[in-house]
């Protein structure tokens, strides 16, 4: 068991005799970590303590610096993606080989985001004889960036690396069940060389009591959310007490349109690892409905059920492992609950028993379900479950694809999977939401744009946009006319 403490206003604070937040192996249900359940007088310590830094150093003004310490963040990343990836693995139960996945690909994002700090730039204006604009890209001031436990290194990272960026100070509120591993990673960043005190904080702790403080604290100029729709909407809430901007990037139940015409052996085996096998279906954007064209509907419901046949559910951990374990006990209830309203209101394909052989009263193992004849208005088709449970609906023309694909709250993601490129154009363009992969699905990178339409969020994150959204302008005018 590994005992955490948090950067706090340059201390680090330790968990205290209580021994702060246990976080629990999901695959055993022992407690592998523990870290320090903050206050909000730390917050306010914290918020402090950026301010000051942001007053008193050069860390809003010289890219250069900010390039380079970020460069050193990601080197040392890069050092240690093993020991990492464990610890990963033992707090969010995910397989070892994603966790690495997950670690090492934020070196790439971390030297992307050091190549924007010094590519930030404004715009200027000649407005007349002896009129010029000057439009300038600033620092918001004092960012937290608050993230969930999927993938809880990818989604700060996502944030917090185009945030430092952009000249910004950054207190971090990770998600308590996975606050050592994010405890780590951020560890390796307040170590680096020229790092002012007080730019970065570590604020762990309960979302009620540390997230709150943070949200409702005046000195925080911008909250950037990763979570749960109805936290989201909280959030907004409450910040709109004293203005702060807000990006919200929040839940899906994104459609996977698959057309006859579909390369089939690619489209199903992306499908299935994307909803049941990564992180066990607990990502944001997991194709969680299948949109199926009907004159194939028999045929892919045969061969997603083969697909999940036999899968080996079992510790991240164990190589033999195909899919990991729920992260949360709350998590994995609430999975439970939907796999028996669908075994009662609609055809179960596939899956949807108990694995087999492992002591449920402690470890949180799932294995996959495939309905299909489900109700567009039922809660399986309307809700977020978050978890390895597949819907199936049929499609008769690319209208209907498109109508079906829009019948949610939602727009994170989506994908659509046919050889005609008419097609894929059509559906591309009719679907609402941030992302379309097309004959592909969860393909992620540094340079691209992610966000939602409609409640899946506000605001755009990663690329160029998402540096964008963690500054402000500023118009200088000099006019110099009698
Ligand atoms: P959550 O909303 O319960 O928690 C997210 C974070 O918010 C945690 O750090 C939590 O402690 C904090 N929090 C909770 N209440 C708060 C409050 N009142 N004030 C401030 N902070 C508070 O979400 P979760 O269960 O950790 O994550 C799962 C959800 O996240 C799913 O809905 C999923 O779709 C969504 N998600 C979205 C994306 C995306 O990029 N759109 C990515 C991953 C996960």
């Amino acid at each position: 068991m590994k005992k955490y403490a948090a950067y706090v206003a340059g201390e680090w604070v330790d968990a205290g005799a209580d021994g702060g937040n246990a976080i629990v192996d999901p695959a055993s249900g022992e407690e592998v970590s523990q870290a320090p359940a903050l206050t909000p007088q730390h917050v306010d310590a914290a918020v402090g303590a950026a301010q000051r830094a942001l007053a008193q150093s050069d860390w809003a003004t010289d890219a250069r610096l900010r390039a380079d310490v970020l460069l050193q963040w990601a080197g040392r990343i890069e050092r240690n993606v093993e020991a990492l990836a464990r610890r990963l693995t033992l707090e969010n139960g995910k397989l070892l080989g994603e966790a690495k996945f997950e670690i090492a690909n934020q070196v790439n994002v971390i030297r992307f985001n050091a190549g924007l700090a010094r590519s930030l730039c404004g715009h200027s204006h000649s407005l007349g004889a002896r009129v010029m604009g000057v439009v300038l890209r600033e620092p918001m001031g004092v960012v937290a960036v608050i993230s969930p436990w999927n993938w809880p290194i990818s989604l700060l990272v996502r944030d917090l690396a185009p945030a430092l960026a952009a000249g910004n100070a950054v207190l971090s509120k990770p998600a308590s069940q996975t606050a050592g591993i994010s405890i780590e990673i951020l560890s390796l960043l307040v170590e680096c060389e020229g790092l002012p005190e007080g730019v970065v904080g570590m604020l762990t702790g309960s979302g009620g009591s540390v997230g709150q403080a943070i949200v409702e604290h005046p000195g925080v100029d911008m909250l950037a959310f990763t979570g749960d729709g109805a936290t989201g909407k909280g959030i907004a809430r409450d910040a709109a007490a004293t203005v702060k901007k807000v990006a919200l990037e929040l839940g899906g139940k994104s459609p996977f349109v698959l057309c006859a015409d579909a390369d089939m052996e690619k489209a199903i085996a992306t499908l299935a690892r994307f909803i049941f096998f990564t992180t066990c279906g607990q990502i944001c954007t997991a194709p969680s409905r299948l949109l199926v064209e009907s004159s194939v509907e028999k045929e892919v419901c045969e061969r997603l059920a083969q697909a999940i046949d036999g899968v080996k559910v079992g510790p991240g951990l164990d190589p033999a492992s195909q899919m990991g374990a729920i992260t949360t006990r709350d998590q994995y209830e609430k999975i439970l609950s939907f796999v028996e309203l669908g075994k009662k209101e609609a055809t179960l394909v596939a899956g949807g028993e108990p694995v087999a052989g492992v002591d449920h009263g402690k470890c949180n193992f799932i294995a996959p379900a495939i309905f299909s004849g489900v109700d567009p208005q039922s809660p399986l088709v309307q809700e977020e479950i978050f978890g390895p449970v597949l819907t199936v609906q049929p499609f008769a023309s690319d209208d209907e694809a498109v109508h079906l694909a829009n019948s949610t709250p939602f727009g994170l993601a989506s994908g659509v999977f046919t050889q005609n490129l008419d097609r894929a154009w059509f559906l591309s363009r009719g679907i609402k939401a941030g992302t379309v992969w097309v004959n592909n699905y969860n393909r992620f990178y540094a340079e691209t744009e992610v966000g939602g339409y409609k409640e899946s969020g506000v605001g755009r994150m990663a690329g160029f946009d998402g540096l964008h959204e963690f500054t402000q302008t500023k118009h200088i005018n000099f006019d110099s006319t009698e």
